[in-house]
Parts: structure tokens; sequence; C-alpha cells
């Protein structure tokens, strides 16, 4: 049946945010889903979504409001799983987009969880740390009724960390009265966080990059790779390219862009980050203007800072054989279309970033069972099982001539159906 006519905006697929991506990729799978395709409306719209208002008491004794959001895509497959965001330009409509790419992601690595993602519209750079504490504990509190250990499981994403995680465990554990250890993931260590957590986003951006490396022929040792983002993700994986004998050539953040065609520093990239808190300024390589990022010469781009990066604007000018995704959604269907047609591999998001969130599921395993693994014991595990589901994807993308993304999608989408309609409408 079409709703299109009744469909509010942020429900519509010509709406072009995040949400409207999504609905459009997900319109590019529908031709592969066989008989599940009936099902697909399901994923067309969120099961739940939640928006709260947080009052908190300022420190100069103003009250101030803030709105929240905890979306849950699907849970057709089990508890909802995705991160939370603090950020000034966070909507629902993004919201609804980043948990809808979490079930997907969820599935195409199979991992028993649902999608989800939360977060508050909120510039948490202009709070003290007593208002950020106020502010995460009173979100916690709202969302309380939806989340949970079996029900929901929020983990840190943009400017949310391991002492947010910390603040959100100790409330729901509060309001409910026990200790919850896996009522979220990404804590810190000592109140059952997980080793190799935080580097784990980063290394299955790097595995997924040796794998499709091999399919395409290219030998990694040597190779230029261009980083977009310096941060947890982009990071660790420049860190990672570096080792493999990679010269990471160019890297941007939000405040600079810097090119060295021998290969920057990264180590000595990194601690200048740490110390000035950008690239800019850092002595050794040449600064470049924005734009020139997109047409640096290298093999391999990584872009791993935000949304919506790669567009009609750049995708022409990129000289990558090789596209690896870090971030969430920073491709652009237009963009996508053109990368293809260049020849250009895009190994996507849903897929390329899934470490973290499968790290996340050792680390909610870990808490259910009170024993904790070695960091070999996690990165091992990592490694395989992000090397399966790339496998997967790799053959479905040449049995049916799509892309890696569709492929992905098709992987997810199926098992996500598969699971609805085992389960069947209730009541
Ligand atoms: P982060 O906050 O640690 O780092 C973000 C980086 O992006 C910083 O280097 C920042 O300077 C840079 N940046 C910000 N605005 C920019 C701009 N306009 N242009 C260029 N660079 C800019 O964040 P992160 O955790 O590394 O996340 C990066 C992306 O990866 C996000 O899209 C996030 O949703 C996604 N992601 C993160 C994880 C994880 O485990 N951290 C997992 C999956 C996906």
């Amino acid at each position: 049946m079409n709703t299109s006519h009744t469909l509010p905006s942020y429900l519509d697929p010509n709406h072009l945010g995040p949400w409207g991506i999504y609905l459009q990729q997900v319109d590019r799978v529908t031709p592969y889903l066989g008989h599940l395709a009936r099902w697909v409306e399901t994923l067309k719209r969120p099961k739940r979504a939640m928006i709260v208002d947080v009052p908190i008491e300022l420190d100069n004794g103003t009250v101030a409001h803030f709105e929240g959001y905890r979306v849950q895509h699907n849970l057709s497959r089990g508890p909802g799983k995705g991160g939370v965001r603090f950020h000034q330009d966070v909507t629902l409509s993004e919201v609804m987009a980043l948990s809808a790419w979490m079930s997907v992601k969820n599935a195409a690595v199979n991992l028993p969880y649902g999608g989800a993602k939360g977060g508050i519209r909120v510039d948490p750079k202009t709070l003290s740390r007593g208002e950020l504490e106020r502010l995460t504990r009173r979100y916690t509190s709202e969302i309380g009724l939806i989340i949970g250990p079996s029900k929901d499981i929020p983990a840190p994403d943009m400017n949310t960390n391991e002492q947010i995680m910390a603040w959100m465990m100790d409330t729901y554990s509060m309001n409910t009265g026990a200790t919850a250890t896996g009522v979220v993931t990404g804590k810190p260590i000592a109140l059952g966080g997980s080793l190799g957590r935080r580097e784990a986003t980063g290394r299955g951006v790097f595995t997924v990059a040796q794998e499709a490396a091999q399919h395409i022929q290219l030998e990694l040792k040597g190779c230029r790779v261009a980083v977009q983002g310096l941060g947890n993700v982009g990071g660790v994986a420049a860190q990672l390219f570096a080792q493999a004998g990679c010269k990471v050539v160019a890297v941007q953040d939000h405040a600079g862009t810097v090119y060295q065609a021998s290969g920057l520093d990264i180590h000595a990239l990194l601690e200048h980050v740490a110390k000035h808190g950008s690239v800019l300024g850092f002595s050794g390589a040449e600064a470049l203007a924005r734009a020139q990022f997109w047409s640096v010469p290298c093999d391999i781009l990584v872009p791993a800072a935000l949304e919506q990066q790669i567009t009609v604007n750049n995708a022409a000018q990129i000289q990558a054989r090789l596209v690896i995704e870090g971030a969430n959604g920073p491709t652009t269907p237009e963009a996508d279309d053109i990368l293809a047609e260049r020849g250009i591999l895009v190994v996507p998001d849903v897929i390329a970033n899934a470490g973290g969130v499968t790290v996340s599921y050792f680390e909610w395993v870990q808490d259910f069972s009170s024993f904790f693994w070695s960091e070999d014991e996690i990165n091992a595990r990592l490694v395989r099982l992000m090397r399966e589901a790339f496998a997967a994807v790799w053959q479905t993308a040449q049995q049916h001539k799509v892309s890696l993304r569709t492929a992905t999608f098709i992987i997810a989408c199926t098992r996500m159906l598969q699971a609805r309609e085992l389960r069947g409408l209730y009541p």
C-alpha cells in the first residue's frame, strides 16, 4: 500500500537527511529480499522513538532544558544496541537513521541485537563536569523505562565516553536497586568494561581494509592512505595502517588538513593532537585547504569523522581505489553511484565500523558471565568475526552483482525480516 501522502516529513524518502538516505538504501535492497519483501515496511519505521525533556540546574542556579532521544529501530533479533551522541545538531531524524544503521550493522555481523541509538541536543563543551553529570543522569532516568541489559544497551558515540557510561550505569543501577553492569558498554575497565573496546572500531576498519585490499590485489605495504578524523576510529586505524607499512599521507580533522607525500609520522601527529587539540600547526607536513583533502593522491581513503562528507561535490575528485567508511553515513547515495561508476570500491559503514559494537557485544557477554577475557583473545575473536562477515558480504556482492553496501543490506535485512516473519505479528 502506498502511504506516502500521509507520511510525516521525517519518514519521507525524498527528505534527504540521514533518514532519507537510509530509506533509499532500503529501497535499493528490496528487490533482493524475495518473499520477505512483504515485511519491508517494518524496516522503514522505527519500532519505538522516545523524546524526553532533560531539565538540569546549571552552576549559575538557572534551570536549562535539553531535548533527548532514544530510538529503538528494530528489536526482532534481540535487545536494542547503539550509542548515545551529545551534539548541538542532534535531531530525531538523525537518531532514527543512526538507530536503523545499527540494526543493519548488528544483523550484518550476526550479533544477537536489534538496533537503537540515543542522543541529546546539546553542545557538551558549554557544560561544566557537574552539569554534564546531571544531564547524563537525568537523561538516563528518563529513558530508563525502555533501556536495560536485556532491553536496550547504550554505548558511547560522538562526545560521550567511558565516564558518561559509568554515570549511566550507576544511575540505572540506583533506580533499579541492583548493580547492572550490562546496561551499557564502553564502560571503564574497573566497572566491567572490556579490554580492547577503545581500539575495536579502528581495528575493525583496518581488518576489513586488509580483506578488501586482498580482493583487489592492492598490496598494503607501501600503499598511501588518507584519513578524515583522527579520533577514536581514525586515530587507531591510522596507527594500524602505519604499523602495517602503509604511508598515511593525509589527515583532516575539524580544524585542519595535513599532507606529507612520504607518509606522516602518526605517533608524532597523535601527540601533537593530544597537546594542541587538532592537527593544525603540525610541523613536518604541508597544510592543505580543506577541499584539497578529497583529491590527494592515495590508494585508500578512510572517512572517519562525520556524515555526508563524500558528496556529488567531491566524489569525482577522489583518487583512491578503496574507500573504507569508518564514520557512519559518510557517503551520500549519489556519491556512492559516482564512486561505483569510477570503479572505486566502497566498504560501507555497516560492515567497516562494526568492530566497536562487536567488542561491545563481547563486553556485554563478559558482564553477564562475570568472566573476563584477555586482550589477545578479544582481538582474535574480533578479527575472526570481521573477516567472516566481510567474506559473506563479498560473496553476496559477487552473487547478485551489487555493491558491498547493497550486499551488506541484503544479508542484514534478510536476517531481520526472517526473524520478523518467524516471530509473527503480536497480537
Ligand atoms: P571522535 O570524537 O573520537 O573523533 C572525531 C574526529 O573527527 C576528530 O578527529 C574530529 O576532529 C574530526 N572531525 C570533527 N568534525 C570534523 C569535520 N568537520 N571535518 C573533519 N574532521 C572532523 O569520534 P569517533 O568515535 O572517532 O567517531 C567518528 C565516526 O565514527 C562517527 O561517525 C561515529 O558515529 C563513527 N563510529 C564510531 C564508533 C566508535 O566506536 N567510536 C563506532 C562506530 C562508528
